[in-house]
This record gives C-alpha cells, structure tokens and sequence, in this order.
C-alpha cells in the first residue's frame, strides 16, 4: 500500500518557493545571489494598514468570525468592486479568503468535475495548472504568445473551447507576462465566451495585479463586459497592490449568493476565517485615502524600474523583451541565448526523460543561480503545459534599482559565458 493518496502525484507547486532552497545551497555556498524571482513588493505594508490591525488586536478582534469574512468588510470591498467595476454588488456575493491564491482550488472544487476541461493562460500563475490536474480534470493551456504581445486573444481562446469546457481563468494584469487586457481585447473575449459557452460556463478572472498599472493605465474586468457579471467569478486581494503578501488576505466576487455560500462553505473546512484583525486592516486599506498615495508611489517606483530594465535586457545579445503595462514582471524570451550559449544542443541530446524534467530555460536558469549568482524563473515554472519550444525567463522589477543593475550585470556576464555554461551543464546533468 502507497503512504500518499494518488492524486497528491498531480498536485504542482509554485517554482518561486522551490527556489528558496536553491538560493540558501548557493548562500550557504559562501555566494550572494541576487535574488530577481520574487513575486512579492520589496515595500511594506503601509502604517495606517498596521495600525488598524494593531488597534483591532487591542480591541479584541482576535477570535473566530464570519466564515464568509466580515460584514463591515465584505460592505466594502462590495461598493469598491461595484464602483470600480461598474457592477452592482452586495455583500451576500463577497468572500473572503485567505490571499488570493485559495479562491482558486475553491473555483476548481466547486464547479469542476474529474474529466471537465479547464482552460488556463499558458504561461500563467502556475497554481492553475496545478489545481486543475489535482482535480482531475482535462488542462486546455490557451497560447499566451509573445507575437501577440503575450495577450490573450479572442482567436486563441475560440480555438481552445470545447462543448466540455467548464472554467475559463483569465489573468490581467498578468504574471508571468505583465499584459495588461485593454477593455477591446476583454470586449472580444467575452463576445466569444458569450457566443460559444453555456451559460453554467464559469470564467475565473484572477484581478489582483489590478493596482499596479503603468502609463496611466486603467484596470478593466471582463465581469463589466454586457452578460458577464452573471458568469465571472472576480478575485482579488492586497497582497500586491497593498504589498500585504504575509497578511494572507484576498476575496472572490462570486456571480450568486448560492456560489458564495459554496465559497463560504470551503472556508468553513479549510481555514474557518480569515482573522478578524486582518480583514479590519484591509478595510482600512479600501477606505483610507493615505493608501492611495503609498499605492501611486510604489507604482511609480516599478514603472521607473520597468523603463531602466527592459532598455537594460535588450542590449544584452541574445535577449529581447517586450515592455509591460502592469503587474511588476518582466518576461524576456531567451532563445538565442540558449542557442549561443549551447544549452538548445546539450537540451535536445538528453535522454526524453530527462527533457522531460528540465526545460532548456530552466537549464540557463540553474547556470544563471548557480554559476553567475542571479536568481530568475524559467518558462516552465509558468505552466509546463504548451510551453515546448518556448524560451523565456521571468524577472521581477520588485527589488532596487542598485540590485536590478548588479543582477544584469551578472546575467550579461551569464549569457557571455559559453565555456562555463558547458562545464556548468556537464557537471549538472551527469549527476
Ligand atoms: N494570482 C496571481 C496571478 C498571482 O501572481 C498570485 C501571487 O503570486 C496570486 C494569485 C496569489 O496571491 P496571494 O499571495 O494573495 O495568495
């Protein structure tokens, strides 16, 4: 008899963890590693947001709650999501959750079936592939391609659905991509989503880079699109905007309240609550003006960031990457770097298995760790599903501009390293 149940086997991960380990191998090594893979703001949270928290522990708030997340909460995040959405909601559709990231195996156990097709952006945040194989259910990644300047087009998602299609995930502003959905683009999709899908069809639309804009830019939801409020489940939440990832704080607008109370119903087993004092933090966050100041300069501090790396990135030889209008990604392809610095041969002589486990992204990814002291995230860390051929590295714009300059420096020196990536490659792939 196994010890674990089988279907633990299909249950993915998130690389950005993973790497952690790596990193502290190479530090315990003796080197320092700068670290461009994180998916988390180097600010803090605000010190209005931690005071409403501090006074809601004094005050007592430190006990079970509404499962669904608290009413003077829920109130709030019900007008900020009608007002910004143009939507009329009420607080009997918001749930609260822990992060952004639960209302996603919620969205996948409460509407998916083993054998029911998902459709997820591919490259995408990587817990969607993982939940909708730990389901069961059929993974359809939609081509997220940097000749259409990584959106999701209304063409690649009609080629995707299918009379078995059950959830559509939808990502904007997007990791790993930074793509930014223009309300045109979102009008297009919903036309296809509208024409082609039953109305029990469920589009999961995953908004919580929705502060963090460049350019000026706008946030729009595919839920204000005519007829889509009815089919979207939105989800959001303050780990980025807020930059509030270790509060653990996130919500769903859920098209009924019969699909919230299934919502609730999943917190209930899984986690009870989110602790009150968190929640009256994050209420605080909604509804004082001072946040939107601190959000405006974080802001600005990742487009300035953006503006200096991506120049930076396209005058590396070998690398070419395209600029983002949100989020605080950068997703350069790396193909003719793989090519010059010999990873592409090495890759396709490997045994199948082997292709298999490593991409050759990942493969440049590990040299760039572990040989130049630089910490990235390959192409598959993104969703290994429909990324065969792709050759991408994701680089976060959420450190400082000192560490930004230090690790593209050590990323040019990488790619100009052919003789090194070759003994790096021997020594790693004949262990
Ligand atoms: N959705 C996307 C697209 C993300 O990139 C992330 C975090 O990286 C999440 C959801 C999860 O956010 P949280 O930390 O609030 O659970």
């Amino acid at each position: 008899m196994a010890i674990f149940a089988k279907r633990l086997a299909q249950l993915g991960t998130e690389n950005a963890f993973r790497l952690g380990a790596d990193i502290t191998r190479c530090v315990d090594r003796g080197m320092d590693v700068v670290r461009l893979h994180l998916g988390e703001p180097d600010f803090d949270s605000a010190p209005h947001i931690n005071e409403a928290a501090i006074e809601a522990i004094r005050a007592g708030q430190t006990h079970y709650c509404d499962p669904a997340g608290l009413p003077a909460f829920r109130d709030v995040i019900a007008e900020y999501v009608s007002r910004t959405r143009g939507l009329a909601v009420h607080r009997d559709r918001v749930v609260v959750t822990p992060g952004g990231k639960p209302s996603i195996g919620y969205a996948l156990q409460a509407y998916v079936d083993p054998g029911d097709e998902v459709i997820y952006p591919s490259p995408g945040f990587p817990i969607y592939e993982s939940w909708v194989t730990y389901v069961g259910a059929q993974p359809v990644p939609l081509p997220v391609l940097e000749d259409d300047g990584f959106a999701v087009t209304a063409e690649n998602l009609a080629r995707v659905i299918t009379d078995r299609t059950k959830l559509i995930i939808l990502n904007s502003p997007a990791n790993p991509t930074g793509r930014v959905l223009t309300k045109t683009e979102l009008s297009a999709l919903a036309d296809v989503i509208r024409t082609r899908t039953g109305p029990d069809v469920r589009v999961y639309s995953d908004e919580i880079y929705e502060h963090i804009l460049f350019d000026g830019g706008v946030h729009h939801s595919i839920a204000s699109e005519p007829g889509m409020e009815a089919r979207t489940i939105i989800a959001s939440g303050h780990s980025k905007g807020f930059a509030m990832t270790g509060w653990r704080l996130g919500y769903s607008v859920l098209p009924s309240v019969e699909e919230a109370a299934a919502f609730k119903q999943l917190n209930v087993n899984v986690v009870s609550c989110v602790p009150p004092f968190v929640q009256l933090a994050g209420r605080e966050a909604l509804t004082n003006p001072e946040s939107a100041t601190g959000v405006a300069n974080m802001v600005s501090a990742f487009e300035a960031r953006r503006d200096w790396l991506v120049a930076a990135l396209n005058d590396i030889p070998g690398l070419r990457c395209l600029s983002p209008q949100g989020a605080f990604y950068v997703f350069p392809n790396v193909e003719s770097a793989c090519a010059s610095l010999g990873i592409l041969d090495t890759w396709d002589r490997l045994p199948s298995a082997r292709r298999r486990a490593v991409s050759p992204s990942g493969l440049l990814q590990h040299f760039l760790l572990q040989r130049h002291g630089v910490a990235t995230m390959d192409r598959n860390s993104f969703g290994s599903m429909g990324a065969g051929g792709q050759h991408y590295l994701r680089l976060s714009l959420a450190t400082s501009l000192e560490l930004l300059r230090e690790g593209v420096e050590r990323i040019k020196r990488g790619v100009q390293d052919p003789d090194g990536c070759q003994q790096f490659l021997t020594g790693a792939l004949t262990q």
